[in-house]
């Protein structure tokens, strides 16, 4: 049965630009879609794609979205290239997916975002305070001698549960990941993740071979057919999933069953809409070990309405709690 398919550009300011490899990103830019069946049911999904961070442009959802001519049924997934992994997201949304996605876990840790710099260590004590047992930093910000004397000081006030990850987005060279690599060999650190640049395919592959860290992919993995690539090459390490670029839910969990890779599910910065279902496919998968979710990030927008509420220090199937996903539609108008 087809539903009626629209959809809402929205274009939302964060409150202070996200800082990037490749310069500060200010505004949030996306789309929600609305479906309407015969009978009156409404279903709502939320495309939200990164490209700087290698997912498609809101421009080439449009264009795929007006390919589908107003109107959605169980079959147009497989008529969206697979390439368009935030619109297929969105799509599969509003068409229910979240009704296959059905929790394998009751509780996991959320993992704080600490601000690049000496500020981590303040920061840091402030999360501990409010009991974050994960931590992330980004790296490769600052001169490497110098972030790794505020590693030392961060390590030194972190109780031995804690985990700490280090995020270095793909700035490192080779070079420079192999002297941090044999620094972290010494050191609790969860995993480093993205140390080079993802086309760096064989550096990968050799970092994560010579040295005792772990490692985890991001960058590399941006939509479905990274996960699948590398998987297919047998990656060991840590994958990075971020359920918004990655297409239909049902796709992703179906890969990630295979497989059973070790993953740590991740926002894409979304509003509340395409949250909800990110976080319901993070509670789907089982994981082994228990990996804290990379949903510590918000409050992120100026205009509030579209954030999901701050995630605490843990979180339950049942706080990944529905949008308003209607007000945001009227709001969008
Ligand atoms: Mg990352």
């Amino acid at each position: 049965m087809p539903h009626r398919l629209e959809f809402r550009r929205y274009s939302l300011p964060f409150r202070s630009a996200v800082r990037t490899a490749h310069g500060p990103w200010p505004v949030r830019e996306g789309l929600i879609i609305r479906t309407e069946d015969e009978a009156g049911r409404v279903g709502y999904g939320e495309a939200a794609p990164i490209p700087w961070f290698g997912s498609e442009t809101v421009e080439e959802d449009v264009a795929g979205l007006v390919g589908l001519g107003g109107a959605v049924d169980a079959g147009s997934l497989q008529r969206i290239d697979e390439r368009l992994g935030s619109l297929r997201f969105a799509v599969a949304c509003a068409l229910g997916a979240e009704q296959g996605l059905l929790p394998a876990v009751q509780r996991l840790p959320v993992a704080s975002l600490l601000p690049a710099g000496k500020a981590a260590c303040a920061a840091a004590d402030q999360a501990l305070e409010a009991g974050y047992v994960a931590f992330k930093w980004k790296v490769g910000v600052l001169d490497d001698a110098d972030e790794r004397v505020i590693l030392d000081d961060l390590l030194a006030r972190l109780p031995g549960h804690v985990k700490l990850r280090l995020d270095a987005n793909g700035a490192w060279t080779t070079r420079r990941a192999m002297k941090w690599l044999a620094c972290c060999a010494e050191r609790p650190i969860e995993f480093v993740e993205q140390p080079v640049a993802p086309d760096a395919v064989d550096a990968l592959a050799g970092l994560a071979a010579d040295y005792p860290t772990t490692l985890a992919l991001d960058e590399s993995v941006a939509g479905l057919p990274g996960l699948r690539t590398w998987l297919g090459r047998g990656w060991r390490g840590v994958l990075v999933v971020k359920p918004a670029l990655a297409g239909d839910p049902a796709s992703l969990m179906a890969l990630l069953g295979k497989h059973q890779p070790d993953v740590v599910f991740s926002s894409a910065l979304e509003t509340s809409i395409g949250r909800q279902t990110a976080l319901r496919a993070a509670f789907a998968y089982k994981n082994t070990p228990p990996r804290a979710l990379g949903f510590g990030v918000g409050p992120l927008f100026q205009d509030e309405r579209f954030d999901a509420p701050s995630p605490g220090a843990f979180l339950t199937p049942g706080q990944a709690s529905p949008a308003d996903a209607e007000a945001l539609w009227n709001a969008l108008n």
